[in-house]
């Protein structure tokens, strides 16, 4: 990473008793970056940010925050403001003194904290709303008061604790947009606690995804999700085929695995670590799969690139799901695996949809496939 680490998590370990809620994660976050912690339900996520916010004390290892270790420095004292899961707001206080009131507290002279709070409102867009009380808010404008709360106070970094798990679907999304126009225009660091895999990589412009109190893998979204670093972080992120199946090493990067649920090898042309005899597992995503009509006593389609008789095989639909925008199919594929297919439901008029029970062609370019070795 090329910028300054504004936060460095140093080999940190947090034990409850016996158990390790976080397991020795080391983890630099740069200055203005939108960071996600990106896990299943007890993989950790919250406790590491709860030792960054300075509310649980690392087991083992230290947090830096713009080079000063935070061993000893209490929450208060942190460069650092939070935004609950809940979004406490004070319900008999107005938006305007719910926002001010933090300010009051460190005695911030009455005309500033104006000042103050009418700019973090202007952030959020709730100027004009300053006189209401929160059971006056709906549930995203509430979020909001949250928000402009914190960021009153102008902290080095906002730490965001599943800020818009509270939300209906609908506006979850838009308050998606809005959380990265407020980060954008504010410059704020933001390390923000997420379980939807599509929250994280529609805001973060890098993630880390924990699994058991272990980092498996810190990048930016697109490389999670097109070079994922295990079997764990495909899965996880978006949807996946895993192929588990035999190694055999072409030349340098490039190899064919064998897997006994598929009927033609998959040749892969990148990316390549393992030697040949190991096991592996050969991730492919829905969309990266092609699919084609197989007339009787038709030839496979040939696939450029790749050895005769690899990354082509037959298969069947055995299920269609038509989701709108794009339909899913599972197709049991010649060796017994049932693959999924995501196509873009475009310009149906040009082509001969697909039905159920239709024989079908399934191929794949050797770049689409990753090969991982746990
Ligand atoms: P969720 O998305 O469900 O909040 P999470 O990934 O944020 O999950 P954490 O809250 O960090 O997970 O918890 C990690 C593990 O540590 C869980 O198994 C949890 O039960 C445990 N844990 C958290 N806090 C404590 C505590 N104070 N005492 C004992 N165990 C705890």
């Amino acid at each position: 990473m090329a910028e300054k680490a504004l936060i460095r998590i140093e080999g940190v370990t947090k034990r409850f008793g016996q158990f390790a809620a976080v397991d020795d994660v080391t983890l630099d976050i740069a200055e203005g970056e939108f960071f996600a912690l990106l896990g299943p339900s007890g993989c950790g996520k919250t406790t590491l940010l709860r030792m960054i916010a300075g509310l649980e004390v690392p087991s083992e290892g230290r947090i830096l925050i713009d080079g000063e270790d935070m061993a000893g420095v209490p929450p208060n004292r942190r460069p650092v403001n939070m935004v609950f899961q809940s979004y406490a707001v004070f319900p008999h206080m107005s938006v305007a003194d719910n926002v001010a009131y933090g300010l009051r507290m460190e005695g911030v002279p009455k005309a500033e904290r104006a000042d103050r709070v009418a700019e973090a409102l202007a952030l959020v867009k709730l100027d004009g709303l300053e006189a209401r009380r929160p059971d006056q808010l709906s549930g995203g404008q509430r979020q909001r008061v949250a928000l402009a709360r914190a960021l009153v106070k102008r902290p080095r970094v906002l730490l965001l604790d599943e800020p818009l798990s509270a939300l209906d679907a609908k506006l979850r999304e838009q308050m998606r947009f809005e959380l990265a126009q407020i980060q954008d225009e504010v410059g704020v660091t933001f390390v923000m606690v997420t379980h939807d895999q599509d929250e994280a990589l529609a805001l973060a412009t890098r993630c880390a995804v924990m699994n058991r109190g272990l980092l498996q893998q810190v990048a930016t979204p697109d490389d999670l999700y097109e070079y994922p670093a295990s079997r764990f972080v495909a899965d996880f992120i978006g949807s996946v085929n895993l192929f588990e199946g035999e190694l055999a090493v072409d030349e340098p990067g490039h190899a064919m695995v064998t897997c006994p649920t598929l009927a033609a090898p998959i040749y892969v042309d990148h990316g390549v670590t393992g030697g040949t005899g190991t096991t592996v597992w050969a991730a492919i995503r829905p969309e990266k799969i092609e699919m084609l009509h197989r007339p009787e006593g038709g030839l496979p389609p040939t696939v450029a690139g790749v050895p005769a008789g690899s990354n082509v095989v037959a298969g069947i639909i055995r299920h269609i799901a038509y989701l709108g925008s794009e339909t899913v199919y599972e197709v049991d594929a010649e060796g017994g695996a049932r693959v999924k297919v995501l196509r873009p439901n475009v310009a149906r008029y040009e082509e001969r949809g697909f039905d159920w029970d239709e024989p079908v062609w399934l191929a794949w370019h050797p770049r689409s496939p990753a090969v991982l070795l746990s």
